[in-house]
């Protein structure tokens, strides 16, 4: 926090529809007069020591303000391109992905009561990026899980639970089929539960929630389901697919020291530059970043006129239906403030 009350956080604005969606972001901030100093900063990659890397005053950046605020990085498919996500990700140790997924008022989806939250490990499983040729045709991609990170996201998900009153821990695994990796996170799970009393836990097959959550996410409104990395990313897009989809779903890379805030979204490049993007799911990232720094207030209020301009449906972007511009929309919500 600085001397004038506010605190400076790092902004990635992104590639694609990124400065579109950050440019919402920020003019509704300074609508809202929330405390927020942003610091922009440029993740294009450069070489260290011939590897691809993050620059060093970015790195910089984050480590000093402890919060950044992400838009969408595109990575280009197929060999020799590491993700920028996760270089973000693995650089500062963001070890839970935090995905909430909430029915809004005014978008009509088949469920009207969804409200999931799903926690992902963020640093391992099958995103090790251990793979290899054995002999031409055949190849091999290790999925590894360790006691440390299962320890690590799951403790995270408990005290998660505990913080926000949400009491009831479920752990999402395959350890029928995978039963030494997973069988490993669902015994971890098992011990830490025995910290948290006040923590109910359970587990549930993957493929058995997956079912479930489409045939009815009611029984999902009270719980925190952590799981391992692969699922958690195919889980929460099925979750944001119940919601109304992507331009709706915030997220928070969590770390030790450091988290970064993003959409779930990627980079949009078949709407890039032309004002359609929908800046919703990276404001709501945007809110998630308020909260975990306790600005409540602010956070409230500016989430209370993002869904009034949602559930009004006049002023709201074509993926949701709407003919607003992404400037429109945010000049909305600032009405509604
Ligand atoms: P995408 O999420 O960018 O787009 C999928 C579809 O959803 C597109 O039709 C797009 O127009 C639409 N969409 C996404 N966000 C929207 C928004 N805010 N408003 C309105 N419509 C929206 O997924 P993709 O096309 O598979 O990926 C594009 C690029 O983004 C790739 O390079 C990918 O690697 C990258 N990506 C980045 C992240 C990240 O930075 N966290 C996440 C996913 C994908």
């Amino acid at each position: 926090k600085g001397s004038d009350g506010k605190y400076t956080v790092s902004l990635i604005e992104g590639d694609g529809i990124g400065p579109e969606i950050a440019q919402s972001v920020k003019d509704i901030f300074t609508a809202a007069a929330a405390p927020i100093k942003w610091e922009s900063i440029s993740v294009d990659p450069v070489f260290k020591d011939g590897k691809q890397s993050i620059p060093d005053a970015a790195i910089e950046s984050i480590r000093r303000n402890y919060v950044a605020l992400k838009g969408p990085l595109a990575t280009p498919i197929g060999k020799g391109h590491v993700s920028l996500n996760l270089t973000l990700r693995r650089t500062f140790n963001l070890f839970a992905n935090v995905r909430p997924c909430k029915s809004i008022q005014g978008y009509k989806t088949p469920y009207d009561n969804v409200d999931t939250v799903l926690i992902r490990e963020n640093t391992e499983g099958e995103y090790s990026g251990i793979e290899h040729v054995v002999v031409d045709g055949v190849v091999q991609s290790i999925k590894l899980i360790t006691r440390e990170a299962s320890e690590r996201v799951l403790r995270f998900a408990f005290q998660y639970a505990q913080d926000v009153g949400r009491l009831k821990v479920r752990a999402v695994h395959k350890a029928t089929i995978m039963k030494m990796s997973d069988g490993l996170f669902l015994s971890v799970a098992q011990r830490i539960s025995k910290d948290y009393p006040h923590v109910d836990f359970d587990a549930e097959l993957l493929d058995n929630a997956c079912l479930k959550i489409v045939s009815d996410p009611t029984p999902y409104n009270d719980k925190v389901l952590v799981m391992p990395n692969l699922y958690g990313d195919i889980l929460s897009d099925m979750c944001a697919g119940l919601i109304g989809g992507l331009g709706l779903t915030p997220s928070g890379n969590i770390g030790d020291e450091c988290s970064i805030f993003e959409a779930v979204h990627g980079s949009a490049p078949d709407i890039a530059g032309q004002g359609l993007a929908n800046p919703t799911a990276l404001l709501l990232s945007s809110i998630m970043m308020l909260q975990h720094m306790g600005l409540f207030e602010h956070a409230e209020r500016i989430q209370a006129a993002i869904f009034k301009t949602l559930a009004e449906g006049t002023t709201i972007t074509g993926d949701l239906g709407g003919k607003a511009k992404t400037h429109e929309y945010a000049q909305a919500v600032i009405g509604n403030l």
